[in-house]
């Protein structure tokens, strides 16, 4: 039987789109965070990203209004006893993510999936928080997600083979394309492209050029739509940070050191789009 309930969990960038791409297909889905007026704030994303599609002629007014309904806002756990599948969008942290798993082990039914969107981070650790492993998966969605085609698939050890069936399916029936990839740190997407953006910040840590001339070189030269330095404060700096410490421990490999600049900018709280500032300033 197709997934028809789903809960996410962090009400943030990523699990937002998340919510809304699961409510576009008719999903029945609670969005839950950790207090209510971050998950209002979640809501409010969701709302604003409608109202372009509505703008656009994308989709209806009536339209809008039945998807927000197909959304839930909760700030408890127990709210999520009956969803089949669990999608995971906390920050980047192992013992966060291990803290839910274990969590969501306790109070969801048996048979519920447990997915997370780590950009980095080991399903099999994830797994090995929960007497669960094998409903288990990494099911990690490219930011914006409404927008964004792919969907990294990630098996961790035990992940069984109709886990990942159900969850193939589920990605299609998204309107997305779901690829699969070895549980190794950063997988495929982020073991490529975090270490170039963490070369473009080194480029500004040692004085080659300003933040704005490498964005320029490489959207007009290499044709990317965002330069890195922009795309780095669109993903967020912490969560940058945090998947190249993943890269650096997990390989062990001086090749993936994060640059000081990107850990100097984090301590300061300079996330990025999401506080406002980060290598740019966002009104
Ligand atoms: P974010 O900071 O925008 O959102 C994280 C949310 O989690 C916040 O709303 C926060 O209140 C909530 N949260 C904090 N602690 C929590 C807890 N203990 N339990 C539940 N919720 C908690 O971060 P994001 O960019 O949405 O990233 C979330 C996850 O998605 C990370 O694992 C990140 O690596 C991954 N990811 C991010 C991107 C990206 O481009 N930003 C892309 C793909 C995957």
């Amino acid at each position: 039987m197709a997934i028809q309930k789903a809960t996410v969990i962090g009400a943030g960038q990523m699990g937002s789109g998340i919510a809304q791409t699961l409510a576009q297909s008719g999903m029945e889905v609670t969005l839950y965070d950790l207090d209510r007026s971050t998950v209002d704030r979640g809501i409010k994303m969701i709302s604003t990203s409608l109202n372009r599609l509505v703008s656009k002629g994308k989709t209806t007014d009536e339209q809008r209004s039945q998807l927000l309904e197909r959304i839930v806002p909760v700030t408890d756990f127990d709210s999520m006893q009956e969803a089949e599948l669990v999608i995971e969008a906390a920050p980047e942290r192992m013992e966060t993510k291990q803290r839910i798993f274990a969590e969501l082990d306790q109070i969801c039914m048996p048979h519920t999936i447990l997915a997370s969107n780590t950009s980095s981070l080991s399903i099999t650790e994830l797994g090995s928080a929960t007497n669960r492993a094998s409903f288990v998966i990494g099911m990690h969605f490219m930011n914006p997600v409404p927008i964004m085609p792919l969907v990294e698939i990630i098996r961790g050890l035990e992940t069984s083979d109709e886990t990942f069936e159900k969850i193939q399916h589920l990605t299609h029936k998204l309107g997305k394309t779901p690829v699969e990839v070895k549980d190794f740190p950063g997988f495929v997407s982020n073991r490529i492209l975090m270490p170039m953006i963490n070369e473009a910040i080194y480029t500004v840590y040692e004085g080659v050029a300003e933040p704005e001339a490498v964005d320029q070189v490489m959207k007009l030269g290499m044709n990317h739509p965002m330069g890195p330095i922009a795309l780095a404060d669109f993903i967020g700096l912490d969560t940058c940070l945090a998947i190249m410490e993943t890269l650096y421990l997990g390989f062990g490999d001086s090749k993936y050191r994060p640059c000081p600049l990107l850990r100097k900018y984090v301590q300061a709280g300079w996330l990025g789009r999401k506080t406002g500032r980060g290598f740019y300033r966002y009104s």
